[in-house]
């Protein structure tokens, strides 16, 4: 077999602005050692998040060029509204400016007290925005998508028979829809299989509840279903894309990630009745129904974005190149949420800096380090995200302590990532001088994007 290469050639060049460790040391005191706070311009490689950091292709930047500005029946739109209702199937089209504001319209119609929105995690997002209308997100993950040990092919998959009693306990009358997050990212990228999409499908059909998808990562995850599910070898991620859509009802989308845009996204749905309520709401809070929060030349570049993701050349290049950065990890020893999923690779911190109590946030030491070693930024997702502290001072953890790496798509060359592995297994190899942290300051909501921390 052959190197695979980035299927894309460069035309247009951002040079990387590279510091000492030793001004690294200090701009991370400045910063509180919260890569947060920290100048994009004194980060070298920046895995801080795939969401709205891709590079857009030379057609989608003429696509902007040439976008057609109209308040009203812009012709952006209409481009736009062709692409997604071909690759979804769904009657209503809403552009959004990003995917939480279609999670903010949604939940403020079906949302509210007494209702429950089942999923099989919940991003962020989508949770703040259900219980900010009343209601109550709740996660049905496998066990083996619990576990970041165990190799599996389907680590997203709904747990279907918890699934069931849940909606027998709560009654399906409380239940407006059932969310599937494709891929499951607070999961670790993990793929969820057709098998599973089309199992839960069934669960609504019984009950008689809509299916809605967390698109983001579709198209990262029809790939995994070609490569993982043996009936879909040889169909076309493409057309096992709009499988995926045609089981579900509607969908979120933020186009910040398989939209190959730097912000867009938007809400689809069958529902008639629905979609007239979402669109009186985006009026109010995004603008009017032909371009959502978005100039229009964005919905040229999301209608481009969406079709450009499904290119199995690329597909193939995203999904390989995140497995290489997972494996050349895997062989020197550090410890990794296996199999890596399709945007990032987690790097499991319990195992990594074993010394470090969790109240200590090893993760957080970790993040620190590379960034210091190597100018790399990273994100903590353990005690830091998601730990809090109860009534009596004791810390709750959660139940993993991960260091993110999220790969921009099309921006980091082979060789870049090259360096990521170097970086981060000389930091494994001097893993014992790592310490532990405690928080100086946080906020009471998202502490992780504002914690002030020092080293014990
Ligand atoms: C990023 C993301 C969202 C929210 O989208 P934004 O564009 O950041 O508002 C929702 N769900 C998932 C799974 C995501 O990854």
């Amino acid at each position: 077999m052959k190197t695979i290469i980035e299927p894309f050639k460069i035309k247009s060049v951002e040079p990387l602005r590279f510091t000492t460790e030793s001004e690294r040391t200090d701009l991370l005191r400045i910063a509180h050692n919260n890569p947060f706070y920290l100048r994009s311009d004194d980060v070298l490689i920046d895995l801080l998040t795939d969401s709205g950091t891709t590079a857009m292709s030379s057609k989608q930047w003429a696509a902007v060029m040439d976008g057609d500005e109209a308040y009203a029946g812009s012709r952006s739109y209409f481009a736009f509204e062709d692409i997604v209702r071909d690759l979804t199937g769904f009657s209503h089209i809403i552009p959004t400016h990003q995917g939480r504001a279609a999670e903010k319209i949604l939940f403020s119609i079906i949302g509210g007290e007494g209702k429950y929105i089942p999923n099989n995690t919940h991003f962020d997002t989508t949770r703040a925005n259900i219980e900010f209308s009343g209601a109550k997100a709740v996660d049905f993950l496998t066990d083996i998508g619990k576990s970041p040990e165990t190799i599996a092919d389907f680590k997203g998959d709904m747990d279907i028979p918890t699934l069931i009693d849940f909606i027998e306990e709560v009654g399906r009358e409380n239940i407006p829809l059932i969310m599937i997050t494709v891929t499951n990212n607070s999961g670790g990228g993990q793929p969820v299989s057709m098998a599973n999409i089309r199992a839960v499908r069934r669960v609504c059909d019984t009950y008689n509840i809509p299916l809605f998808l967390d698109a983001c990562r579709f198209a990262e995850n029809a790939y995994f279903i070609k490569l993982r599910e043996p009936e879909y070898a040889h169909r076309t991620a493409r057309d096992i894309a709009r499988e995926m859509f045609s089981y579900a009802d509607g969908c979120t989308m933020s186009a910040k990630k398989d939209g190959m845009v730097n912000t867009g996204g938007f809400l689809a749905m069958n529902d008639e009745e629905w979609a007239m309520k979402a669109r009186n709401v985006l009026i109010i809070t995004e603008g009017f129904t032909t371009y959502g929060g978005l100039a229009r030349r964005d919905l040229e570049a999301m209608a481009l974005g969406l079709d450009e993701v499904l290119d199995e050349n690329y597909l193939h290049y995203r999904i390989r190149s995140t497995e290489y950065f997972g494996e050349k990890l895997t062989a020197a020893g550090v410890p990794l949420m296996l199999p890596t999923g399709g945007h990032a690779i987690y790097i499991d911190a319990k195992r990594f800096a074993p010394h470090i109590p969790v109240h200590q946030f090893p993760g957080q030491s970790v993040v620190c380090a590379i960034y210091r070693h190597g100018g790399i930024r990273s994100c903590e997702i353990g005690s830091l995200m998601f730990g809090k502290t109860d009534a009596h001072g004791v810390h709750q953890a959660p139940p993993m302590e991960l260091v993110r790496l999220a790969i921009p798509r099309r921006v980091y060359t082979q060789s870049h990532i090259d360096y990521c592995i170097e970086v981060i297994c000389e930091v494994y190899e001097q893993r014992h001088h790592l310490r532990g942290m405690t928080l100086q300051y946080e906020a009471p909501f998202l502490r992780h994007f504002t914690a002030r921390l020092e080293y014990i």
